[in-house]
């Protein structure tokens, strides 16, 4: 890969990245059984036994448009995946990247980077670069007759409820006008004139997201969280001019974790499995151009009308994967999940 390599947006790609072995896993001396050879692939080396017990190697292979193998770093894939849709909010369009994968598989790594400060050299992430280049546009006298501005909004869906991440958590009601239009109603959307401000902001609401959350009670891998750089005209209704949305989507393990017996563990999972497929739905459907767009299917979903509908949307998935052999069944169910949108 060549990081001055130009790219042009698809209307879907998706793309897979893996991510290091950890410490943890190094000393427990976990086994990778994910190899990258490239171009695009990614074989899983599934361990598995014959009836008369003899071990195997089941080696299956999976094609993405990108794959990213542990030595990528965030901004190898960031100019692969989100900065070819920078372009195209400015085109009028509405552009979405999603983080897809098991909890722990490098989702939030990937697109809030690392903020905690505990690490010397702190990565980027996806937000923090599409914050960056949005203002590279906005000064280029290219778009300077256009007359924008900048707004960003980063709320969670939690349960199928949105709670406002530069408000305390505070929890809004999702509606849609006779004009099928869908408004999370007393949003905050916040003027921003640099990309420093977005990176504050993108900090404080991280922060908020994860407070109160114990390991036991880890909220934050059970919800999704939306990143929202809104471009609008400054004209008196500020009208709609583009929009990115970034999602840090929840954990998909739990449709295979069904050990739990908590009754609120249960309604939880029922609602990650049904938000991730109507996700799958709606992005086939845009895949196939098609005239109707299962959006109302949950929360999800409905917030990220804009995303389905219209000629000039974009849409980025990458799938995240880890590497070791006790995660092979999620990493398995991750990479079928993500392979589907290829066959549309
Ligand atoms: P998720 O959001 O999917 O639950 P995280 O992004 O929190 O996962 O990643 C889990 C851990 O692995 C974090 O400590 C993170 O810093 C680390 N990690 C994830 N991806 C990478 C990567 N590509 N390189 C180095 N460390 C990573
Ligand atoms: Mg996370």
């Amino acid at each position: 890969f060549s990081t001055t390599h130009q790219v042009k947006p698809q209307k879907i790609c998706v793309c897979v990245r893996k991510r290091p072995l950890n410490k943890q896993e190094v000393i427990k001396k976990e086994i990778d059984v994910v190899s990258i050879p490239g171009n695009g692939a990614l074989l899983v080396h599934e361990p598995k036994q014959k009836v008369d017990l003899t071990k195997y190697l089941d080696n299956q292979v999976f094609h993405f448009d990108f794959s990213f193998n542990e030595t990528a770093t965030n901004d190898l894939v960031y100019n692969f995946t989100a900065k070819p849709l920078v372009q195209s909010i400015f085109e009028g369009g509405m552009a979405t990247c999603f983080a897809y994968g098991q909890t722990g598989s490098g989702k939030t790594h990937t697109m809030g980077g690392d903020f905690t400060g505990r690490q010397q050299n702190s990565a980027k992430g996806i937000y923090a670069m599409a914050a960056q280049d949005v203002f590279t546009h906005l000064n280029h006298k290219r778009y300077a007759n256009l007359e924008l501005s900048a707004y960003v909004s980063f709320f969670e869906i939690y349960n199928g409820k949105v709670y406002d991440l530069l408000n305390e958590k505070t929890k809004l009601r999702v509606l849609e006008d006779d004009r099928q239009q869908v408004q999370i109603v007393g949003l905050e959307e916040v003027y921003v004139s640099k990309a420093e401000e977005v990176i504050k902001m993108i900090q404080q609401g991280s922060a908020c997201r994860t407070s109160g959350q114990t390991s036991a009670n880890a909220n934050s891998s059970r919800s999704h969280a939306i990143l929202q750089i809104v471009l609008r005209r400054n004209d008196r209704a500020a009208t709609l001019h583009g929009k990115f949305s970034l999602v840090d989507l929840a954990g998909n393990e739990r449709g295979i974790d069904v050990s739990s017996n908590d009754r609120s563990t249960l309604v939880e999972t029922a609602e990650i499995n049904r938000s991730l497929l109507a996700l799958k739905e709606c992005i086939r459907s845009l895949g196939m151009n098609s005239d109707h767009i299962p959006f109302r299917l949950c929360t999800l979903t409905k917030v990220l009308r804009d995303s389905f509908i219209g000629e000039k949307s974009r849409t980025c998935m990458i799938a995240m994967v880890s590497p070791g052999m006790a995660s092979c069944e999620y990493t398995v169910n991750t990479l079928r999940y993500a392979n589907r949108y290829i066959l549309v």
